[in-house]
Parts: structure tokens; C-alpha cells; sequence
């Protein structure tokens, strides 16, 4: 616990309840246990979030923006994400539905919430805090064949949501955390999430008044011939979740402009929360901006005052959030650089990656404009036209999966590479540059990729050993964090500053090492291996400005807190560039990557 006095901020307050007073294990009770061991009610406090009125209103900003402030009051926060979906984890969603999938250093595979939670509260999550419905029901019919739950008929109510609660319970114990944001996905009404609202109405009923509570992010329409703000649809939703049994403690307001008194008052009355509860979000130029927005709102003292908290210390404003907001404030010279993908229609799926670019942005203190190439178009030998990268600065390969636009990547990283274009190819990016550069320069023709074509004579990206023998998808790749050995004196060693380092990855497939002589007399070195030697994780080019591939997702791990090194001195090469593109090609660049903030 981390109050600035050595207290955890409850003592005045400290009322935890025996839990036996709650348990009964008889076999005709309806009272089921569903508490981890050693688990003390109001150690930790929930805070649950609804959506209202229509989905993307910006929950996840909301409850990351909560989290972050609340630690910043000096608590011990984690965030927990439910989502409805059968799945097991997003690992088997098309990013093109569903957006980014995001990999968490235990290797779970999760919502892209997720990311911007570990961004928002710089910490590393784990599988506690991404809950679906697919994991909950497999837990629950796991439990069932082995007969764990003793005779009963296994029933969404008690048992989804006891399961439910349970997991939430288990990330609290796990720290213990003092407050645990918990966003429900989706929008109130939703059939698929219905359970998790039950449960966290059950958890109200179980923890107490004291130490549970709800906030319900809703959209709050500008209506441009009346020239107001409209309230109904908020009142409807918070109808529809009071008739699940959940009166909101506050009521986020997402709308164009500020609320206006008269709309706070009418939304205070309707929906029963003081007009101090209703809390005005409106649209903003940086999600950075939220954090303050809430202070200057008392967020965190209703919140304390609800929960019967004492505030542990005076709200520690972020540097990391204060250094982007100054940095909005400025003109900046600007670099372009494009990304070669397949789903550039949907910017959610490479949401990281934009977050990584922005990071470093800022510690360079430049403007980016990111362009966007699909490369399925270019699969059919379509020669690049040299306009489309004029201007360009950089261009980054970034992940993907299966044949479609793999080709049009692979004309891309030649166009890099020949161009002396900074450039970064992430996980099938690295395997395509080693494709393209053992085709094009080793004279390899037939060099392939065996998830393109499996039966090539001459496959210098082949599936991991382990892979060979698996029929499931789900949960199967390599994932999740792994150590790193850096060579020194390569450009990784440079940017990194580490002879060992820790990234996260998501593949099945690998670099075949029967092709490693043949490439490195070529001059494409391998800069980062896994400790024992065995898999070949970053590769570079030393006499091209910038050219780096990682077989890992370095996107993952950027903060704002510290931007990941590989991209920041992409972005510085690329700024080399453009500067030198007006007269000459570019020289080697000088990384002054990995120092810290
Ligand atoms: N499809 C490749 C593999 O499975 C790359 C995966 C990725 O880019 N995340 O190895």
C-alpha cells in the first residue's frame, strides 16, 4: 500500500467482513462460494463500467483515463476488460473486426482495451485481466466433467456469474490492488453481456455499498437544428441498466461540446445521480487529455468519498502525459512514412503501432503524418510507381497473417531496402525482408515462406518445430514475452544499450538457419537471437541507413513513458532522412536511442 503516510488510505474506514458469515456449504443452500482463498471483502474496491446508448463511445479511454488518475492519487490500481464473445481470447478474431489483437506479456491474446490500459497505467497485465464469455464457459464446463460442482444443476446464475466474480477476485487478491476498474464491453441491452452485469450487480449485493460502485459512459447527441444537447438517450439507457438491478454512481457524458448546467440538471434528475455525478467528457485533441479532465471534475474524490477511501496523496500529474500535452502546444517540422498493410481501411488494427509512432514522436519532437498502402494490391507484379512514396520518409512493414498482399509487401521492403529508405518490419515483416533479400540479393529465386507456399524447395521461413504438430489455432503460436540476446556493436545494440532484452511475440513461424550463412555473406546480419542461439529474432542491414526487422512486436511494449527504442530511432533515421532527401542519399544515422525519460 502506498499512502505518502505508510497507510493504504482505508484505515479510518477498514470494515472488511468475516467471509464465513457469507458462505454456507450445505447441499441445499443457493449460497455458492465463489472466493478465492484468503480473500478479504474491502481490501480491494470495484469499479465497474457500462456503456450506454451506442458502442465506441470511448469506455476503454474512460476507464484507462480512471485508472491512470487513480494511481496517480497514489492507489494501487489494475483494470479488468469483459468481453462477450465466445472466443477464448481474441487470438482467433480477424483484427479487421475486431481491431488490433493485443498479446500481453503472459501471452494471452486480448482486446486492444488491453493496450491502451498498459499504456495508461504503465504496467504490465496478465491473463486476470481480460475476461470473455468463451473463457468463463470453458472454465465451467472443465468444472462440470470433473463433477466439481457437486450434483447442482450448473445454471448462468449462480455459476457464469460466481465464475465470473471469481476471476475479478482473483486479479484483486493477486495484488492486492486498492481499486480495480472493471469495463464491461459492449452496450447495455446487449444479450452477450448480460451475465457480466449481473455479476457485477451480485458483487454490489456480496462486497457492500462501500466498497463497489458503477460508472455508465453514455453519448449525449448535439442536436444541430434545436442547438442542444440531448439527454433522452442517456435516460434510456440508464433505464435499461436499472432494470438489470444497477442504479450508476456517475454518469460519463461523451458529447461534441461541454455539458451545459441545464443538461447536467436534467440528467441528475432523470437518472438519479447528483449533478456533481454527472461528468462532462467531450470530445478532446489527445486522449492524454482525459486524466485531467476527470481531476478537474473531482472524479477521484467521489469516487473516495463513495468507497470510504482517503485520498493517499495529492494527485501526482503524470510527466510523461504533461510532456505530450506541451508537446501538442507546438508547430513541429513534419516526416512522412508510410504503412504497408492489408487492413489500412480499419487504423484499429495497427492501433500499437500508431501509439509507438506517437511516443517516440514526441520525444523527437517532430509531426508524423502516417500514410497507408494496402498491399494486396500490388501482389499482381503492378510496378510501384515512384510517386506514391515521394515525400516518404520511412516505411514500416508491420504483422499479418496468410497469403493476401504478402507479395505487395515483399516489393515494398525491396523498394526500402534498394531506396536506402528507413525502414522496420515487424514479425512477417522480418520474415518478409528475409524473403525479399534472399531472392534479390542471394540470388535465392525461389526463396519462400511456407505459409505462402508450403512445398517451396528453397524455404527460408518455415514453421517452428513445435508448430509442426499442432491442429488447433487458438492459443498455439509462440507468444508473449521472451528474452532477447542483442549482438553488440549491431544497430539493435545501439538503439537498445542491453545485452539482453524482453519483447513480445505472436508467430508460428521462424527464420530457417540452414539459409543463415548464405544471407550474412550477403550483408543482412542477425542482431538479436533468442539466449540459446537457436532462433534468429532481429535482423539489419549495416550498410543501409536504417533497416531493421524484429520477429517480435516491439509496437507492444511502447509507453508514453518510455518509447520503445527500435522505433524511436526509426523515426529519428527517418528525420535523417528527410532532411537529406532534399540533397543527397542519406549517410549512416547516429542512434541516440535508449535512454529513458
Ligand atoms: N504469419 C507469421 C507467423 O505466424 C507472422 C505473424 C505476425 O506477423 N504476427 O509467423
Amino acid at each position: 500500500m502506498n499512502g505518502q503516510d505508510g497507510t493504504n488510505g482505508m484505515d479510518e474506514w477498514d470494515d472488511e467482513v468475516d467471509l464465513n458469515e457469507h458462505r454456507s456449504k450445505t447441499d441445499d443452500s443457493e449460497a455458492i462460494d465463489f472466493f478465492p482463498p484468503n480473500y478479504r471483502i474491502g481490501r480491494t474496491k470495484y469499479m465497474f463500467v457500462t456503456g450506454g446508448v451506442m458502442s465506441g463511445v470511448g469506455k476503454g479511454v474512460f476507464s484507462a483515463s480512471l485508472g491512470h488518475l487513480l494511481k496517480h492519487y497514489g492507489f494501487t490500481v489494475s483494470q479488468i476488460k469483459m468481453d462477450g464473445y465466445l472466443n477464448q481470447d481474441a487470438g482467433t478474431i480477424n483484427p479487421y473486426r475486431h481491431g488490433e489483437v493485443f498479446v500481453l506479456n503472459d501471452g494471452t491474446e486480448c482486446d486492444m482495451d488491453l493496450g491502451t490500459y498498459e499504456r495508461f497505467l504503465d504496467d504490465d497485465l496478465n491473463q486476470y485481466n481480460y475476461i470473455t464469455s468463451g473463457k468463463v464457459y470453458r472454465i465451467i464446463l472443465d468444472k462440470e466433467r470433473r463433477g466439481e460442482y457437486l450434483g447442482r444443476d450448473v445454471q448462468v446464475v449462480p455459476h457464469v456469474t460466481g465464475e465470473i466474480k471469481y476471476l475479478i477476485r482473483t486479479k484483486a487478491h493477486e495484488g492486492p490492488y486498492d481499486i480495480i476498474v472493471v469495463e464491461i464491453g459492449g452496450t447495455v441491452g446487449d444479450i452477450e453481456n448480460i451475465h457480466f452485469i449481473e455479476a457485477a450487480r451480485e458483487m454490489l449485493y456480496d462486497e457492500g455499498r462501500d466498497h463497489v460502485m458503477f460508472a455508465h459512459v453514455t453519448q449525449v447527441p448535439y442536436n444541430k437544428s434545436a442547438g442542444e444537447l440531448k439527454s433522452k438517450p442517456t435516460q434510456h439507457s440508464v433505464k435499461a441498466l436499472l432494470q438489470l438491478g444497477v442504479q450508476p454512481d456517475i454518469i460519463v457524458c461523451r458529447s461534441t461540446i461541454p455539458l451545459n448546467t441545464k443538461i447536467r440538471q436534467k440528467i441528475s434528475l432523470y437518472c438519479n445521480v447528483s449533478e456533481k455525478h454527472v461528468i462532462s467528457s467531450p470530445d478532446t485533441d489527445s486522449i492524454y487529455r482525459v486524466p485531467t479532465l476527470l481531476d478537474q471534475q473531482h472524479t477521484a474524490q467521489i469516487l473516495a468519498a463513495n468507497l470510504k477511501l482517503n485520498l493517499p496523496q495529492r494527485f501526482n500529474r503524470s510527466r510523461a502525459f504533461d510532456i505530450y500535452l506541451n508537446y501538442l502546444s507546438r508547430s513541429h517540422k513534419t516526416v512522412r512514412i508510410v504503412i504497408t498493410g492489408k487492413y489500412t481501411d480499419l487504423h484499429d488494427s495497427y492501433v500499437s503501432i500508431l501509439n509507438a509512432l506517437d511516443h517516440s514522436k514526441v520525444k523527437l519532437d517532430v509531426n508524423l503524418e502516417t500514410e497507408w498502402i494496402d498491399t494486396s494490391e500490388y501482389s499482381d507484379g503492378r510496378p510501384i510507381k515512384d510517386n506514391i512514396l515521394d515525400g516518404i520518409s520511412g516505411i514500416i512493414a508491420p504483422g499479418g497473417f496468410g497469403e493476401r498482399g504478402a507479395e505487395g509487401k515483399i516489393r515494398f521492403i525491396q523498394y526500402a531496402r534498394e531506396h536506402r529508405i528507413p525502414f522496420l518490419g515487424l514479425c512477417y515483416g522480418f520474415q518478409l525482408a528475409v524473403v525479399e533479400f534472399a531472392r534479390n540479393v542471394c540470388g535465392l529465386k525461389n526463396a519462400a515462406h511456407t505459409e505462402f507456399d508450403e512445398h517451396s524447395d528453397m524455404p527460408v521461413i518455415y514453421l517452428l518445430p513445435e508448430q509442426r504438430k499442432l491442429a488447433e489455432m487458438g492459443g498455439t503460436m509462440r507468444l508473449g514475452g521472451h528474452e532477447v540476446k542483442i549482438i553488440r556493436d549491431t544497430l539493435a545494440y545501439k538503439c537498445y544499450q542491453a545485452e539482453q532484452v524482453t519483447e513480445r511475440f505472436r508467430h508460428r513461424y521462424e527464420f530457417n538457419n540452414d539459409y543463415k550463412d548464405a544471407i550474412e555473406k550477403q550483408g543482412m546480419i542477425f542482431s538479436g537471437m533468442t539466449p540459446d542461439e537457436e532462433i534468429m529474432q532481429i535482423l539489419e542491414i549495416p550498410e543501409h541507413p536504417y533497416f531493421i526487422g524484429t520477429q517480435f512486436h516491439p509496437e507492444l511494449t511502447s509507453r508514453p513513458y518510455h518509447p520503445q527504442p527500435l522505433f524511436q530511432a526509426f523515426l529519428q533515421a527517418a528525420c535523417a532522412y528527410a532532411e537529406d532527401a532534399k540533397t543527397d542519399v542519406p549517410d549512416q544515422v547516429t542512434v541516440q536511442a535508449g535512454q529513458e525519460e
